[in-house]
C-alpha cells in the first residue's frame, strides 16, 4: 500500500496588485504582501499533492503561524504512514486530536491539507478533483470580482477597469449614506452589472435595514451578505424580515452544524460557501447539500487564495448549482498566482481543468524565493 511519507509546509508572501479593504478592515495592498500557506504531501512512491490557503486573521482567527504549527505539530504526524485514500478516517483522526469546539476547529489549516490530499489522490488515480467529487456540471465558470471599499468615484472606476466582468461583489462599510452612494456609483458606471453586496459584519440591524430601504429601486442588487456580526443570527433575521433583497450568511456559517441552526432560525435566504472556512472540499459540500434541501441558495467565494486554492474552489463549484458567479478574485488582485501552469481565464470565465488532481502545479521558484521561516 502506498502511504504518505512526508508533509511539508511553506509559508509564502504573495503580493497584491492594488489595495483591498473590506468591512472588517484592511486586507492588503501593493506594499504589504499577504500570508499564504502551501502544503506539500509526498507518498513513499514519490507522488506529490499540493494544497494552499491564505491566512486572514482579521476575517477568521487562524494566523499563518498557527496554521504552520497546527499542520506541522498535530496533523502531519497523523498523516505520515497513512493511506492517503482514507480521507474520511484522516479527518476523523484530526478531529480527535484537535477537537472542533462549537463549530469548526482550525478550518484554514485543515482546508490546505484537504486540498493537498485531493490533489494527491487525483494524481494517483489520474482523474481531476471534480471527478473525485462526482463530476463537473459546468466546464466554464464566469467569475465575480470584488470591489474594495473606497470613494464612490474610485469604486465605479474599479468596476469599469474590470471590464468585461459584469458580476461584482461590492464591499460596503456599515455607513448607510456612503454605502448607498458607492452602490449607485457602481450601478451607474456599469448599468448591466449585477451586484452582490458584502458588509463583512460592519452593520447593526437597524442601519442595514436603512441601507436596504435607500436602495430599494436598484434592480441590479441581487443579494446582501453578512450585514451583521457573525454570531448575530437574530440580527440577520431582523434584517431579512425587513427587506425583499435576499440575505446571505458567510462569517456566521462555517459548518453544516451552523447551517442547521440557521435553518431553524429562518434567518437567511442564501449561504456563501468557502473551502477555507469549511475545512475542506467535502465539508463544504455537506453545507451545500444541507442548504439545497432547505431551499437556501448557494453562493461561492474564497479569500483571495493563490492559484492552488483558487482552482480547488473552481473544481468544487463546478459540481454545484450556484445562483451567482463565484467570487474568486485572485486573478484580479494577486501579483502572481504562484503556479507555472497558465490558468485558462478568458473574459473573466475560467475553464475547469480536466487533468489529474488540481490540474495545475505551484511555481516552486516563487515559493522558495518568497517563503519565510516560522
Ligand atoms: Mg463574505
Amino acid at each position: 500500500m502506498e502511504t504518505i511519507r512526508q508533509v511539508e509546509v511553506f509559508p509564502v508572501k504573495v503580493g497584491l496588485k492594488t489595495s483591498f479593504k473590506i468591512g472588517t478592515g484592511f486586507v492588503g495592498d501593493a506594499a504589504s504582501a499577504g500570508d499564504h500557506l502551501f502544503v506539500k504531501i509526498t507518498t513513499d512512491e514519490g507522488v506529490v499533492g499540493w494544497g494552499e490557503q491564505r491566512a486572514l486573521p482579521s476575517w477568521s482567527y487562524e494566523t499563518i503561524a498557527s496554521m504552520v504549527t497546527t499542520i506541522r505539530d498535530y496533523i502531519a504526524p497523523i498523516l505520515v504512514g497513512t493511506d492517503p485514500f482514507q480521507v474520511n478516517q484522516i479527518h476523523h483522526q484530526i478531529s480527535q486530536a484537535l477537537k472542533p469546539a462549537v463549530s469548526n476547529g482550525h478550518p484554514f489549516a485543515l482546508a490546505a491539507v484537504d486540498i493537498a490530499l485531493h490533489d494527491l489522490i487525483g494524481r494517483m488515480l489520474n482523474v481531476p478533483i471534480h471527478v473525485l467529487l462526482g463530476g463537473k456540471r459546468q466546464s466554464k465558470i464566469p467569475l465575480c470580482y470584488a470591489l474594495s471599499i473606497d470613494t464612490p468615484v474610485v469604486m465605479a472606476l474599479q468596476a469599469q477597469a474590470l471590464d468585461p466582468c459584469r458580476h461584482f461583489k461590492v464591499k460596503v462599510a456599515g455607513e448607510p449614506g456612503a454605502d448607498e452612494a458607492r452602490l449607485r456609483a457602481v450601478a451607474e458606471a456599469v448599468p448591466e452589472a449585477q451586484l452582490w453586496i458584502d458588509a463583512n459584519q460592519s452593520y447593526i440591524p437597524s442601519q442595514a435595514i436603512d441601507l436596504l430601504r435607500r436602495i430599494v429601486d436598484l434592480q441590479q442588487v441581487k443579494v446582501f451578505e453578512q450585514p451583521v456580526p457573525s454570531p448575530d443570527w437574530f440580527g440577520l433575521k431582523r434584517v431579512r424580515e425587513n427587506t425583499h433583497i435576499p440575505i446571505a450568511v458567510d462569517e456566521g456559517c462555517f459548518s453544516s452544524y451552523d447551517l442547521a441552526k440557521i435553518v431553524q432560525l429562518e434567518c437567511v435566504d442564501a449561504v456563501v460557501l468557502k473551502v477555507c472556512k469549511s475545512g475542506g472540499l467535502r465539508q463544504c459540500l455537506k453545507t451545500a447539500h444541507l442548504a439545497e434541501a432547505h431551499s437556501i441558495e448557494l453562493f461561492g467565494s474564497g479569500l483571495t487564495e493563490a492559484g492552488i486554492g483558487f482552482i480547488a474552489s473552481v473544481h468544487l463549484f463546478s459540481t454545484l448549482d450556484l445562483v451567482f458567479p463565484p467570487e474568486l478574485n485572485a486573478p484580479a488582485f494577486l501579483d502572481h498566482l504562484v503556479t507555472t501552469t497558465s490558468l485558462t481565464i478568458d473574459q473573466t470565465v475560467v475553464e475547469v481543468p480536466d487533468t489529474a488532481g488540481l490540474g495545475i502545479k505551484p511555481d516552486l521558484d516563487y515559493i522558495s524565493a518568497h517563503s519565510f521561516q516560522l
